[in-house]
């Protein structure tokens, strides 16, 4: 039998930019050394023109398109061992190939942004250590009238080696300006070196850990059953059925067997409890990350996956791409969240999706965790391809909260709070309840309103109107942030203006005007900046601080507070008759997670939907079966109008100063397009909110019946989107699976 023969040895490495070119560059190996001895995942100092780029290596080639002879070389190596695993950059591949962003701006971005600049990947940490100069000082005391200088040698002296920065700190913390002193007269010297200290470990005593119910024991043999292959489970149970409880035991069985898991969850705000309740459970390191940690934060969570020291990662949308090595888990709470996909600037992947296919590539299970699984995760469960997981009981409680609708047709109103719903608060109040009420805006009014001319403050520079803070005194844009000083009187007639409708501010100012002998918190955007100002209020209301809490969409994120026993959602309506079909979805998905956070055990919360349309089948269908009922009902709708799941979408936005030359742009962009089989495409037409920081917003939309054909299509078509020459003159983006049809 004939053996094939050897393939030729590659002689070129194959590399990728942080830039927004679709294709790998060729470089010939730096001198003295082969092409595979550069391996694929490390990064390269490469000569990019005239200058000098980080890169990563993602292949090898035997032979290049280019010629071989005008080839650059490859500078420095920067990494010892690869950054990123072949599995990892696959997805990364895959990522980029799905969602038509180039590759190498996928890859560097799941790169923390030291690295991208080419710091080093190894922890590098600041060591002093004597010199021979500075050991003979010490031996013939020549610094003994500097005792603070003579402290520090001795104890270098001691150490007979370098001594890191942070243990210095704590023997001896102004360290510094001595060791500074010393350097002067040559005495020390400062070393980078690798510091090969583990992440702390939790040593905390552990909780007590619940017996599990039939339903939540039922879920963990079902995810243990699943180790070893794919497997996409649907952890669907109401905020406190007790999903994280089967994540701890799960999690628990995972480590048990070395492994690691990745734990994804939407918003920062939602960390730290987590967090809290892992390192509650669990002693091994754990590694958070999010949007809000520093570079230096971010970068050493990073290494602390990499290292394979962090046994568990927490952490937000980008966390989809952790470097963990021994990934045996994923969980994905809230999975339904809008926030797991990037909707501006970047690379458009839903992290969601990227876990399911980063589960589906390593072959483990993954579980998605919601009250409201998205209606495109019950469709893969209606289909089978996903496997469903039901917590149907409260874990520590008795019932489910009642839901109402308040006609405010018929009911007096007081800006905007009902009297059927003051009554209602101030009978739980009264019963030792606390309240939560719901607005889904925040400042204090969305319009302000000339009464003699009909003049609103409108924004400059979007469709937008101003909205009213008083507080601050100052008008503002919610679309561009736009901010100026709250005028007294009209900019057109010069009549007295006034605010019109209601905000948090507002509904605050109401309520404390009706409960002036309660406590009251609020909670939205202006009042929590950062995400502990947020957990700071909601301890507030779990400890009873605060009996009133008004709130935006912030409030259905994270905490079930158990002594709420109200909850009053005073516009119910928004989303009910909005030109994008996603917007019932998230209206029943906000009532359902807003009602979620409320009830004790054995008294069963109340809820109270305020609405000028108490008919509306999709209100009327979450009052009778709930998010089911709702979803098998929407689910239908959908599948009538070929929307997503039953269909492919995607969105091509586009902005410019001008309005022609967007349309311009989405013209050509069409007509480029041709004749493409089993897709459509509509448009171009403007966005929503059409003007917005000045800059006009249109799109086209594309759709097709299968995943499949509208994928090939974009292929071909994203290279001559590039190519347009109207291109240059507007922001475009591909989305693909948008969630926001503007
Ligand atoms: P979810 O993640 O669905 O909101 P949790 O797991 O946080 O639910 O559970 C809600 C509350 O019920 C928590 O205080 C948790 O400690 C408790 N809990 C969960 N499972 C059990 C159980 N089997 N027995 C008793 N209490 C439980
Ligand atoms: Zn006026
Ligand atoms: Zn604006």
């Amino acid at each position: 039998m004939n053996q094939p023969p050897d393939p030729p040895p590659a002689t070129i490495v194959r590399v990728v930019l942080d830039r927004p070119l679709r294709a790998a560059l060729d470089y010939l190996p730096p001198d003295g050394r082969g092409a595979i001895e550069v391996p694929v995942g490390v990064r390269v100092r490469v000569p990019v023109g005239r200058a000098q780029a980080v890169g990563l290596v993602v292949g090898h080639a035997t032979e290049s398109a280019l010629d071989t002879a005008r080839l650059k070389r490859v500078g420095e190596v920067l990494d010892e061992t690869p950054l990123l695993s072949a599995p990892l950059l696959e997805l990364l591949r895959w990522t980029a190939d799905y969602y038509h962003h180039p590759p190498g701006e996928v890859i560097f971005g799941a790169l923390p942004a030291p690295l991208r600049a080419g710091a080093s990947a190894l922890p590098l940490e600041e060591h002093l250590q004597l010199t021979t100069l500075g050991a003979t000082a010490l031996a013939a005391g020549e610094c003994r009238r500097a005792p603070r200088q003579l402290e520090l040698m001795e104890m270098l002296a001691r150490a007979a080696g370098p001594v890191a920065a942070t243990d210095l700190q704590l023997m001896l913390p102004d360290w510094r300006s001595a060791a500074r002193a010393l350097r002067t007269r040559g005495w020390a010297e400062l070393l980078e070196l690798t510091n090969e200290a583990a992440p702390t470990a939790n040593a905390a005593p552990a909780p007590p850990v619940p017996a599990l119910t039939d339903e939540q024991a039922a879920a963990v043999s079902a995810i243990d059953a699943a180790t070893g292959g794919f497997v996409c489970l649907v952890l669907q149970g109401a905020t406190g059925s007790g999903k994280t409880e089967v994540y701890l035991r799960t999690v628990e069985r995972a480590l048990q067997r070395h492994q690691d898991v990745l734990v994804l969850v939407p918003e920062i705000g939602l960390t730290p409890q987590l967090v809290e309740r892992f390192s509650a459970r669990f002693t091994v390191p754990i590694a958070v990350m999010h949007s809000g940690l520093a570079d230096g934060e971010r970068l050493a969570a990073w290494r602390d996956a990499w290292r394979g020291m962090a046994r568990i990662v927490i952490g937000t949308r980008s966390a989809v791409f952790a470097p963990l090595q021994r990934l045996g888990l994923i969980i994905v709470d809230e999975e339904h969240d809008s926030s797991f996909k990037q909707q501006e600037g970047g690379c458009r992947y839903s992290a969601r999706d990227v876990a399911v296919r980063r589960a589906q590539l390593a072959g483990l299970p993954i579980v998605l965790g919601s009250a409201t699984p998205a209606l495109e995760t019950l469709h893969n469960v209606a289909q089978q391809r996903y496997q469903r997981l039901a917590l149907p009981r409260r874990a520590d409680q008795a019932a489910a909260p009642t839901l109402s609708l308040i006609d405010l047709r018929t009911q007096p109103t007081q800006a905007g709070l009902s009297q059927f719903a003051i009554d209602a608060m101030r009978r739980h109040l009264a019963d030792d309840g606390q309240v939560l009420v719901f607005i889904n805006r925040r400042g204090y009014a969305p319009t302000l309103l000339c009464t003699a001319c009909g003049w609103i403050a409108p924004c400059h520079a979007c469709d937008a109107r101003m909205t009213v803070h008083r507080g601050a005194d100052r008008l503002r844009c919610h679309y561009c942030g736009a901010d100026e000083p709250l005028p007294q009187r009209c900019a057109r007639c010069g009549f007295a203006v006034k605010p019109v409708g209601q905000g948090t501010e507002r509904i605050e100012e109401t309520l404390r005007a009706l409960f002036p002998e309660q406590t009251l918190a609020r909670l939205d955007r202006d009042t929590a900046r950062r995400p502990s100002d947020a957990e700071a209020v909601m301890q507030a209301v779990l400890e009873g601080r605060a009996r009133i809490l008004v709130g935006t969409q912030m409030v259905t994120k994270g905490h079930h507070f158990p002594e709420i026993t109200l909850v009053v959602v005073l516009n119910a309506d928004q989303g009910l008759f909005s030109g994008d079909f996603r917007a019932p979805e998230r209206l029943a998905q906000t009532i359902v997670q807003v009602a979620g956070r409320a009830g004790r055990e054995l008294r069963a919360g109340e809820v109270l939907l305020q609405t000028e349309y108490p008919e509306h089948p999709l209100l009327q269908n979450l009052l009778s079966g709930g998010y089911e009922a709702f979803a098998a009902d929407a689910l239908k709708e959908r599948a009538a109008a070929h929307w997503p799941p039953f269909s492919r979408m995607a969105l091509l936005r586009a902005s410019a100063t001008s309005h022609a030359q967007v349309i311009d742009f989405l013209d050509a962009a069409r007509r480029s397009a041709g004749q493409a089989q089993g897709l459509r495409l509509l448009g171009p037409v403007d966005a929503m909110m059409a003007r917005r920081a000045g800059r006009h917003h249109a799109q086209l939309l594309l759709e097709s019946a299968g995943r499949t054909t509208l994928q090939r299509f974009l292929q071909q078509w994203v290279p001559q989107l590039e190519a347009l020459p109207s291109a240059r003159r507007v922001r475009w983006a591909l989305d693909v699976d948008p969630l926001a049809a503007d």
